[in-house]
């Protein structure tokens, strides 16, 4: 994924922050740069980060990417892709959720939004395992690093709550690997299947229920209550359902008469 590339590419400028290592942070409404990282931001929304911000808004996810996101396509791949909209008609185009007292959506704010001042690169190798860096995103109006809180990498993740993130994004990170390997880009049919089975999780359910999708596949017992009963878990389905529509093996799921995958790749 492109975005993803980019990322790395800026970060690959950045100090590393080795395991074990600390950085001095905090972040208060007491700093006189309050809220002045929220503007004019590229912020591209994971599929984790659709289903949080969706909650905390109370809107259907279909209302909730019109109000605020726009739908781009990997060039490489053609997998749709969302883009946190900022407020372009206002001054210094703030985020939409930005307030005085600080950030409106804060317990569901996007991955990236947490792991600031951090910035994490994590790639997928040959064996299905995800590698991952950390990068200190210095910059020069961030009064944070003024403070004399200390952190590591795993100790920021932990206070920021980034473990459902995380996982969520790495799946999504070899749903993409696994697409960019193929060489190959999504039909549109396929990219209208990804868009609705990782951001559409509303209509996603819908359509499971109405075309009996478990009836089809085979699955582990309790997995159909399971999945109509969390986003959470339609959204771990929606992975394993694209992995089967898109490759023709998952592991969690299979065709009637053919066996789950022994591998993820
Ligand atoms: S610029 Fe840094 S210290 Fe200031 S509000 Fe943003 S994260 Fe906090
Ligand atoms: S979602 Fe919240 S933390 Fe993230 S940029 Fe917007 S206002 Fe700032």
């Amino acid at each position: 994924m492109p975005q993803i590339d980019a990322t790395e590419e800026f970060l690959r400028d950045m100090p590393e922050l080795a395991i074990g290592q600390n950085f001095r942070f905090r972040c208060h409404p007491g700093v006189s740069c309050f809220n002045a990282c929220c503007s004019d931001l590229t912020l591209m929304l994971t599929p984790f980060d659709v289903l949080r911000l969706r909650r905390a808004l109370g809107l259907p996810s279909r209302e909730c990417i019109a109000a605020y996101a726009d739908q781009l396509a990997a060039p490489d791949t053609g997998l749709p892709m969302l883009r946190l909209r900022m407020v372009e008609d206002a001054p210094g185009k703030p985020c939409p959720f930005v307030r005085a007292a600080g950030c409106s959506v804060y317990p569901d704010r996007p991955g990236a939004c947490r792991t600031y001042p951090l910035g994490r690169a994590a790639r997928v190798g040959d064996g299905g395992e995800i590698a991952e860096q950390f990068f200190i995103v210095r910059e020069d109006h961030c009064r944070g690093f003024d403070a004399d809180s200390p952190w590591t990498s795993a100790a920021w993740l932990a206070d920021q709550e980034l473990r459902a993130y995380n996982a969520a994004n790495d799946r999504y990170l070899r749903l993409t690997d696994r697409v960019r390997r193929t060489g190959a880009r999504l039909s549109a049919g396929q990219a209208n299947m990804a868009y609705l089975a990782l951001y559409n999780l509303d209509d996603f359910t819908r359509f499971i229920r109405d075309v009996r999708l478990f009836d089809k596949i085979v699955a582990a017992p309790g997995r159909a209550q399971a999945v109509l009963a969390s986003e959470e878990a339609a959204l771990e389905f929606g992975f394993d359902w694209l992995e089967l529509t898109l490759f023709g093996s998952n592991q969690a799921i299979s065709r009637p008469g053919k066996p789950c995958s022994a591998t993820p790749r």
